[in-house]
């Protein structure tokens, strides 16, 4: 979605990831917390945002967030960061899909330890037990990708992310698309949101 529709694709789990990929203090810190499914602290993703954020625009372009924010916190420092860069958020996208669902995808979910594509050992695996095949790298299951975490990973949705949903919602900023789908329909939906927002804010 974002290279078709020139934005840059800010994910904070990538980001968090590439931290504790290159060793620094603050990767080192994120690690176990995030093998354990945890939230990591607001302040550690806020400063990764807050850069991010502060180029793109300053480069014209818009951002989408994807994992961010994950609760009211979060939601409020953006608030702030993009209101100090003279923006505002426009939307949100809820990719619904219910837990059980959600659990099996998780379970199922290979990463390539290279490219970093993403399979599905059930409904999309690779050719070869393990291997990547589009470079041929191992691939591996993520820490928080095992049930424990998963489990701790949807409790702390509901508790922390849903609430801040329903901020956005009462706000009418949230667009609701059926995450339960093949990846084609749900990658028609999320172009035709991002289609009509572009309409809309057009037309205003
Ligand atoms: P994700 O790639 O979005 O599934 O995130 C993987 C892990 O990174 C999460 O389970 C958290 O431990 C951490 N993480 C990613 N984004 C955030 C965030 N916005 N706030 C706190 N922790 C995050």
């Amino acid at each position: 979605m974002s290279a078709r529709f020139g934005l840059v694709h800010v994910s904070t789990g990538d980001l968090l990831r590439a931290e504790r990929q290159a060793g620094t203090a603050l990767g080192r810190k994120a690690d176990e917390i995030m093998n354990r499914g945890e939230l990591v602290p607001d302040e550690m993703v806020l400063g990764l945002v807050r850069t991010v954020t502060t180029e793109a625009l300053n480069d014209g372009r818009g951002v989408l967030y994807d994992g961010y924010p994950r609760n009211l916190n979060q939601l409020k420092d953006l608030e702030r960061i993009l209101a100090e860069l003279g923006v505002e958020l426009d939307f949100a996208i809820n990719m619904a899909i219910d837990d059980q669902k959600l659990e099996s995808r998780l379970t199922a979910r290979r990463v390539c330890s290279k490219c970093q594509k993403v399979y599905n050992v059930v409904t999309h695996p690779p050719k070869e037990d393990g291997i990547c095949d589009s470079c041929g790298a191992k691939l591996f299951q993520r820490g928080d990708d095992r049930p424990e975490s998963i489990r701790k990973r949807l409790a702390d949705y509901h508790s922390q992310t849903e609430p801040m949903l329903h901020r956005l919602t009462e706000f009418g900023k949230v667009r609701e698309i059926n995450a339960d789908l093949s990846i084609e329909q749900v990658r028609r939906q999320l172009v035709d949101v991002i289609e009509q927002w572009q309409a809309a804010s057009r037309i205003a």
